[in-house]
């Protein structure tokens, strides 16, 4: 029994031994940016890692050391941002996984929470499969939370009650719901969200004040930790259940390490 899931808190021989038993690793992809007066900066990241850590609980695996920043240019017009470009993005996600490929690992789920990375994941995702022997998935968690509690928490909005409710089960004494003030206009926000995020219009919105004109909006009002806890429990649950399922399926049919162990044989 692990005494953690987080990579940075064990030790050589347990990695060893963990990577042995089960060569499972998680990245955790997030953002630093501004949340409005209510949210701390971390709040993508601290909700990419807390749900990870979730999810390794009940796959057994090993969540990495990520990076705090993400690719958010588009925050950048409020202090508390801090962006990386998206090749920078790439190299830091690509070399942290594949160090651990060196050492065993083959199965990796990217569990993102933070849109502006999606493009460059999906690159570095691709280059971990092809080029480093590893099976990988990406899970887009801030949607899976959306498709789960988009309905009761009036849609996934920057700085809304689900980023609330996702810091609320990492740190509660971060979240400062008696500071909410200013947000912007519902209605707007909501229509550029969804111009944002169909399937066949991808349209470049550059700067956040373009979706929310004081760089958040939402209804985190009733936002409660026991809630928050309920959330990552049904999402931890909802990804590791479809995150095995794939994996299963990755490996049987058309991808992942059996596709290359059939290469080798068949070599
Ligand atoms: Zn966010």
């Amino acid at each position: 029994m692990l005494p953690s899931r987080y990579f940075i808190e064990l030790t050589q021989p347990e990695i060893a031994a963990q990577l042995k038993s089960n060569p499972l690793v998680i990245l955790a992809a997030g953002s630093v940016e501004q949340h409005g007066p209510h949210l701390p900066t971390g709040t993508d990241i601290f909700a990419a890692n807390v749900i990870s850590s979730a999810v390794a609980e009940r796959m057994d695996g090993l969540v990495l050391p990520a990076t705090p920043f993400g690719v958010t240019p588009m925050h950048m017009p409020f202090e508390g941002t801090i962006t990386l470009t998206p090749d920078t993005y790439m190299r830091v996600v690509t070399e942290t996984c594949v160090s651990t490929a060196k050492h065993g690992a083959r199965r990796l789920l990217i569990l993102n929470w933070h849109e502006g990375n999606i493009p460059s994941l999906a690159i570095a995702a691709e280059s971990l499969h092809r080029e480093h022997g590893m099976s990988v998935l990406t899970v887009q968690a801030c949607y899976v939370a959306e498709e789960l509690y988009g309905k009761t928490c009036n849609g996934l909005t920057h700085g809304g009650e689900i980023e609330a409710l996702a810091v609320l089960a990492f740190r509660p004494e971060l979240v400062h719901l008696d500071r909410i003030d200013y947000s912007s206009e519902h209605g707007h926000g909501h229509k550029m969200d969804k111009l944002r995020r169909t399937r066949s219009y991808q349209p470049v919105l550059a700067d956040i004040r373009s979706i929310a004109a004081t760089g958040w909006f939402g209804t985190p009002q009733h936002a409660t930790a026991e809630k928050g806890a309920r959330m990552l429990g049904e999402i931890a649950e909802a990804i590791a259940r479809e995150a095995a399922d794939i994996f299963r399926l990755l490996d049987t049919v058309q991808g992942g390490t059996a596709e290359l162990r059939q290469l080798r044989q068949a070599g």
